[in-house]
């Protein structure tokens, strides 16, 4: 140890950090019928609070009172204006109402607000629940939920249980958080569980079949990855509507979870024919790539879901060309479009994507003669740690495909194709892969032209033709 000379106090070395992470305790009981939450928050020193934006005004009463104040401590935050800051120094209780009602009746769709969904009310944490000022404050979340029998909390945090949520901050914009009334079951797999909250709205099939349908989505990327990508996720399911699987959500960042609504006329077949489950499970194994390369996240479960439903024979080599060959247009550059990091269109985003990871694979296929291909690189994510409960930029993924695939395909496409508008010759590459379609979109195949063999390989069980796959993650 070095002693600094001289005077005493001002030469101490500045104290560590604290090793124990403020902790944000919050009591919430929820009225069902009236669409009511009361909100008990004790508050750490050390963190700012602030209330959510509310331009719905649906909360009300929010009062603040010192650290071990009674009931009759608290006092209206407006008769304190300086009750953050206060916080801040010492700690403190606060106490507020929001009204559910009111948010679901007046927030706008798809923004962070409250919205319901057949009976189950998406009621996301950074919409009503008081959050630290700096968005990039590290602390701890424990939320506690008591709504009585017929109204719970669900949320897709990784070590989440019904009504209750602990975790890190970044849980607040992270996965889904719901209230609502549900049947609850798991589902296990290698590697991880799937906890599935079933709504109580109509629905033309049985829980088993909604069991199955979920099981089987997870395991076509579990044939792909060797085991589950998450130790926990959640998945939510709505019932109701007249879609046989309407719309569906994955969310994560701190979690992982799928909100997904089943339509009330839906049949069994339905579900065995359904591409949405395998597709938001994709979505699962891939880490958060932020706004700027949603197509990478888009893409890449556009592109793998038919193939990883083709390997295990649950979906025809044929119809996945028909649909390939029909679709991926759509995601070529129009007149006035950029690169695929500047222009978010839901052609670029979706089928540009998918054209993107189609074309990596190839790649990498062709320069490994087939000894590699994508399969190893969404390995090669898992191993290194990554999925949707994470955010990872281009370099990481850049470089963890490089160690995976022993090429810089990834890379080498991805420079070319985010910054410019690439238009690859996409009935050449049907060509040289061997996809012919007549008028009709009846694809036949001809195993003589130079890339059948990488062709063939795509659909094939184990993802390639040629070399034995080198085993799963370690
Ligand atoms: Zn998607």
């Amino acid at each position: 140890m070095i002693l600094a000379p001289g005077r005493g106090v001002l030469a101490q070395p500045s104290p560590p950090p604290p090793t124990v992470e403020p902790l944000i305790e919050v009591r919430v009981a929820g009225d069902s019928l009236k669409r009511v939450l009361s909100v008990d928050v004790a508050w750490p020193s050390g963190l700012k609070p602030r209330f959510p934006r509310d331009e719905a005004s649906t909360l009300s009463g929010r009062s603040v009172a010192p650290v071990g104040a009674s009931k009759s401590g608290f006092v209206p935050i407006d008769q304190n204006p300086d009750w953050a800051s206060a916080c801040e120094r010492e700690g403190c209780r606060l106490a507020y109402s929001v009204d559910v009602a009111r948010g679901i009746a007046t927030d706008r769709r798809g923004d962070w607000g409250f919205e319901e969904k057949q009976r189950i009310v998406m009621a996301p944490l950074v919409r009503w629940l008081v959050r630290p000022e700096d968005r990039r404050a590290r602390g701890r979340l424990r939320v506690d939920f008591d709504g009585g029998k017929n109204f719970e909390l669900v949320s897709g945090v990784m070590d989440g249980r019904v009504n209750h949520i602990e975790t890190d901050l970044v849980v607040m914009d992270g996965p889904h958080v719901v209230l609502g009334d549900f049947t609850h079951r798991a589902i296990d797999l290698p590697g991880g569980r799937i906890d599935v909250a079933l709504g109580r709205g109509e629905r033309g099939v049985r829980d088993e079949d909604l069991l199955t349908w979920i099981r089987e989505g997870a395991q076509d990327v579990v044939s792909l990855l060797g085991r589950f990508p998450v130790s926990r996720l959640q998945v939510i399911v709505a019932s109701g509507g007249p879609y046989a699987v309407g719309s569906a959500v994955t969310m994560g960042m701190g979690g992982a979870s799928i909100f997904v609504v089943v339509g009330e006329r839906t049949r069994k077949a339905d579900l065995l024919r359904d591409w949405v489950m395998t597709h938001e499970m994709l979505h699962v194994a891939f880490p958060n790539m932020g706004f700027r390369q949603r197509w990478m996240e888009e893409g890449l479960s556009t592109y793998l879901e038919p193939l990883l439903r083709a390997r295990r024979g649950r979906y025809e080599p044929q119809k996945m060309w028909a649909e390939f060959v029909r679709a991926m247009p759509q995601g070529l550059p129009k007149d006035g479009d950029q690169g695929l990091d500047r222009t978010f269109t839901w052609g670029r985003r979706y089928w540009g994507g998918a054209m993107f990871w189609l074309h990596v694979d190839l790649e990498i296929r062709r320069r490994t003669e087939g000894a590699r291909s994508l399969d190893d690189v969404l390995r090669g994510v898992l191993g290194a740690g990554g999925n949707v409960a994470l955010r990872w930029d281009v370099a990481r993924l850049a470089g963890v495909a490089e160690n995976a695939s022993g090429t810089t395909a990834l890379r080498e496409i991805y420079d070319d194709w985010s910054e410019k508008a690439v238009a690859p010759d996409l009935g050449a590459l049907w060509t040289s892969l061997g996809v012919r379609a007549d008028k009709a979109e009846r694809i036949t195949f001809d195993d003589q032209a130079p890339l059948a063999r990488i062709r063939r390989g795509l659909t094939h069980k184990g993802g390639s033709l040629a070399v034995a796959s080198s085993g799963g993650p370690s």
